[in-house]
């Protein structure tokens, strides 16, 4: 069915709640029905919704996406550009063109596929998920507590993700570090990070590695070692250190987790450069 409006789109998650899919860029869902992984009673169609299809907003502090800007705009907006850098690097390795067209952040964030890019990101710079039902109006969820498990995260049935708000990353440093096996595929690992630099010190860490768990990992232990070091050569030493003793990586179809562990280090090597730049 095809939502005419966020009210419209809203009424039907209620009414049909657990039975009902929400139909976005249909990138991930549209190959998960075709192979009968998925079998929803209702798909609802929210590519009209008018209200999640604003461009990229900003104030002085944040910048708003809403739910369907695509994968593609994170590319080609002056704005994410230059005050989002870290998504501006990430979407380039998304799959190809024809996918990130059509794909969108919300369905990208709400589905949290572990080998994600832009749901790291998120974790990375902490962002918020703007999530709205009927019954219970709009709330705030931190990334960082939004995803619980594989392909589960704390949007409930009769709710969907309507915006994303970015803290503005403008005087930030990022890094982006991915390792796959051909351009476009998903990561066999993958890092994402920002970071605030005054002289040799990095401070406001964020660091979140993908395709490593069920969910992107937010590397704590190893944003603390790199904010305590007072070089680029020693935070790397650090980090490495911590991320030796602490760090775990799950095996997928593709790769054991002592490929990823190995490949890791070269990522968060990359990423910690990146920062210092
Ligand atoms: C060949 C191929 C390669 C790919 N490679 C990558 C890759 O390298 N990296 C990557 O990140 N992705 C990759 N993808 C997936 C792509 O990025 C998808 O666009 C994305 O995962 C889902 O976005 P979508 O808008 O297409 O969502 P949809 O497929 O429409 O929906 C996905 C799920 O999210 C739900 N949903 C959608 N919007 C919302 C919302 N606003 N609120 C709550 N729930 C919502 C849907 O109900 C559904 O369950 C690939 C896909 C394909 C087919």
């Amino acid at each position: 069915m095809l939502a005419q409006s966020l009210e419209h789109c809203l009424e039907l998650l209620g009414e049909h709640g657990e039975d009902a899919r929400l139909l976005a860029g249909g990138q991930s869902l549209m190959p998960s029905l075709a192979l009968r992984l998925s079998a929803p009673a209702l798909l609802i169609d929210i590519n009209r919704v008018q209200e999640i299809s604003e461009p990229p907003q900003s104030t002085t502090d944040v910048v708003r996406l809403s739910a369907l800007t695509r994968h593609a705009d994170l590319i080609t907006s002056p704005l994410v550009k230059a005050s989002l850098p870290l998504l501006h690097r990430a979407a380039p390795w998304i799959a190809h063109p024809g996918i990130r067209n059509r794909g969108t952040i919300g369905g990208s964030l709400a589905l949290g596929d572990p080998a994600s890019e832009l749901p790291a990101c998120a974790v990375a710079a902490d962002a918020t998920f703007i999530l709205q039902s009927k019954s219970r109006g709009s709330r705030r969820v931190p990334a960082r507590t939004f995803y619980q498990g594989m392909f589960r995260n704390a949007c409930a049935a009769d709710e969907m993700i309507v915006a994303v708000e970015f803290a503005r990353m403008d005087a930030l440093q990022t890094g982006f570090k991915e390792v796959a096996r051909r351009k476009g595929d998903y990561a066999m690992v993958g890092l994402a990070g920002q970071a605030k630099r005054s002289g040799q010190r990095l401070t406001n860490v964020g660091l979140s590695f993908f395709a490593v768990g069920d969910y992107p990992v937010l590397a704590e232990p190893i944003c603390q070692a790199i904010e305590a070091a007072d070089s680029a050569s020693q935070a790397i030493a650090m980090a490495l250190d911590v991320y030796e003793r602490d760090m775990q990586a799950s095996a997928d179809l593709w790769c054991s987790s002592q490929a990823k562990k190995y490949i890791g280090r070269s990522v968060l090597e990359d990423v910690i450069h990146d920062l210092y730049q």
